[in-house]
């Protein structure tokens, strides 16, 4: 994967939106140049007023054409980056949604639900803000500065000096404020999600906290909660209150010292102070514009501080392991394993053989397997062979691993030692669009898609059609159940729309739906009464039938041909 797919998912952006690049390039520019001119045609006209001169209307006319020209270039500037940070957003969450589908089960295993919708909502967002109140407005800030202060040298040096003084002061002060507001807020959001989160915590445990008699305790915990989050609130009023009066009487002081300096009547000061009622009415003008910039070149900062790290985390997220292409390697290790099947042949620690002899290639191999999830180790020198139309059942303590088998002959996991073969050929290898007709899975726990019945079904296959459905549905014998529902297969489904049993039935039909060559049972009845248990298990006699099976089960009543145990 490339490094910074980040960088290249922007570039591509920038590329495919020419236009709109082109127009924030020309609207940054121009906002900047005609902020600049108002307060010169301001002066020229104060100017012309107090020499007792006409002032031309056109003049006039040119101060409000460059005012309304300024306003429009701003929203336009805003109008366009906004458009543009969406674009980024969406780009990206689609490159984030397609590497997550291509993304292993073992790197899927170790990340957290809640990383993972950070690095989809949170980091985009820190890049879409990048550029919607990053760089670009920072850039922006930085030329308005610049060319204020250029103006103001040519106007006044005097206050040029004075602003180079007060101009570092201002912005200390203004990020010692947004740095202390920030922390405040931090501490906010995190009181406001504790409090928020004690709410669904106390209804979930309403019982228990009443039989033992917790509300008190249940109670004070949100008071600190609530607490923790007014004393933060109350920091954050403080900061924000203070900030304004502060800037304004920054600004007074200043445009006061030179107004002062500049009517003080003595010669040197008035080499560089010294000014024409119009300039002063720029200048004062000038000193107003040059404050807001650099209040926003703070937050600016902040804001590339936390894109950097959002793009350094959406990065590393990039640069997980991908998984196999199957096709290509299936041809590559079909012709290599058929050594290492020879030598599995003589692996002693085999602890079921297959019925028939010793050259079938075997449905699935387990070939001395060692698994586990990070360090903690669930299988060890595992091996077995299922043949073909072979039915069996993996038997296991609760935690033994069983689960994990099925997953590592999906090839959803790899083997840490020794191999998984399917037909000969690694598990992981299999291609992923041959893995429905190969493999029927029900899972030990039904997971409902959002979507209809059919769908629940179909999983969105394009491929299965309407009649293998309704075959599907008569064959586990939940015909009768759909039809009965408002919109029989188009029913949209939720929990209760059917029983555990039926739902454990909807299982089965969406593993067999695609006749696959084999099926695979995790504890499908373990939760049902022995009514449903038999009318489950008869559904799935008949839709096991020449297949091979490989179910599994804790309990030795629900077993299904050959045992074998882990
Ligand atoms: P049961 O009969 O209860 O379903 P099982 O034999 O199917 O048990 P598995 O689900 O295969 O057991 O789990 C075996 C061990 O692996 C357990 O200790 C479990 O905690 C651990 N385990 C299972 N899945 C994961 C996972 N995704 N990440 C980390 N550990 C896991
Ligand atoms: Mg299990």
């Amino acid at each position: 994967m490339k490094k910074n797919q980040v960088k290249n998912v922007i570039w591509k952006t920038v590329l495919q939106q020419k236009w709109l690049s082109i127009g924030i390039v020309l609207a940054v520019i121009g906002a900047v140049v005609t902020a600049l001119i108002p307060p010169l045609v301001l002066a020229k006209i104060v100017d012309t007023i107090t020499a007792g001169k006409n002032v031309v209307f056109w003049s006039i006319l040119l101060y409000f054409v460059m005012l309304a020209l300024t306003g429009i270039m701003e929203s336009a500037r805003e109008g366009l980056l906004t458009v543009f940070g969406q674009k980024i957003t969406h780009a990206l969450r689609s490159s984030l949604m397609e590497k997550f589908g291509r993304l292993t089960s073992d790197n899927l295993t170790g990340l957290e639900p809640g990383t993972l919708v950070s690095r989809f909502v949170g980091d985009v967002d820190t890049v879409e803000n990048l550029f919607t109140s990053g760089i670009i407005s920072m850039f922006a800030d930085a030329c308005k500065i610049i060319s204020i202060l250029v103006v103001i040298w040519f106007e006044n040096k005097g206050l040029m000096v004075v602003l180079l003084v007060i101009l570092p002061f201002l912005f200390w002060f203004t990020r010692h404020v947004q740095k202390n507001m920030l922390a405040a807020q931090i501490e906010n959001r995190k009181a406001v999600g504790r409090a928020s989160g004690h709410v669904p915590e106390t209804l979930h445990n309403i019982r228990t906290i009443h039989n033992l008699a917790r509300e008190t305790y249940m109670e004070k915990r949100y008071d600190t909660y609530i607490g923790e989050s007014y004393a933060a609130m109350e920091r954050t009023n403080f900061y924000d209150a203070v900030y304004s009066p502060v800037i304004l009487i920054l600004n007074a002081v200043v445009v006061a010292a030179v107004m002062l300096l500049s009517a003080s009547g003595n010669r040197t000061v008035l080499t560089f102070f010294g000014m024409s009622a119009g300039t002063a009415v720029a200048v004062t003008n000038y000193i107003s514009q040059i404050f807001t910039p650099v209040e926003s070149l703070g937050m600016e900062i902040q804001t590339i501080q936390s894109a950097v790290a959002g793009i350094h985390r959406i990065n590393e997220f990039f640069g997980l392991e991908e998984k196999k292409d199957g096709l290509q390697e299936v041809k590559e290790l079909s012709v290599a394993d058929k050594g290492v099947s020879e030598s599995a042949k003589d692996a002693a620690a085999v602890n079921v053989v297959g019925k028939s002899g010793e050259d079938e290639v075997p449905f699935v191999e387990f070939q001395n397997v060692t698994f586990g999830y990070d360090e903690h180790v669930v299988l060890e020198h595992l091996n077995f062979k299922v043949l073909d139309t072979d039915q069996v059942t993996l038997l296991g303590r609760t935690g033994a691993g069983k689960s994990t088998i099925l997953k590592l002959l999906l090839g959803l996991y790899e083997p840490d030692q020794g191999k998984v073969l399917i037909h000969g050929i690694p598990a992981t290898a299999v291609k992923a669009g041959d893995r429905r007709t190969l493999f029927g899975y029900v899972e030990q726990t039904f997971h409902m898609v959002p979507g209809t019945v059919r769908d629940q079904i179909t999983l969105f296959d394009g491929r299965i059609s309407d009649c293998q459905v309704k075959a599907v549905a008569e064959l586990t014998g939940l015909k009768e159940a759909i039809e009965s529902l408002e919109n029989d297969y188009d029913t949209y489904c939720t929990p209760e729309i059917f029983s555990q049993g039926q739902w454990q039935l909807l299982s089965i039909a969406r593993a067999a739906v695609s006749e696959p060559k084999m099926l695979l049972l995790d504890e499908i009845t373990a939760n049902l009464d022995a009514e449903t248990e038999k009318s489950v298990l008869a559904a799935l006699k008949r839709v096991a039938k020449d297949r091979t099976v490989i179910s599994i089960s804790h309990r030795t009543s629900a077993e299904l041909g050959r045992t074998i145990q882990i």
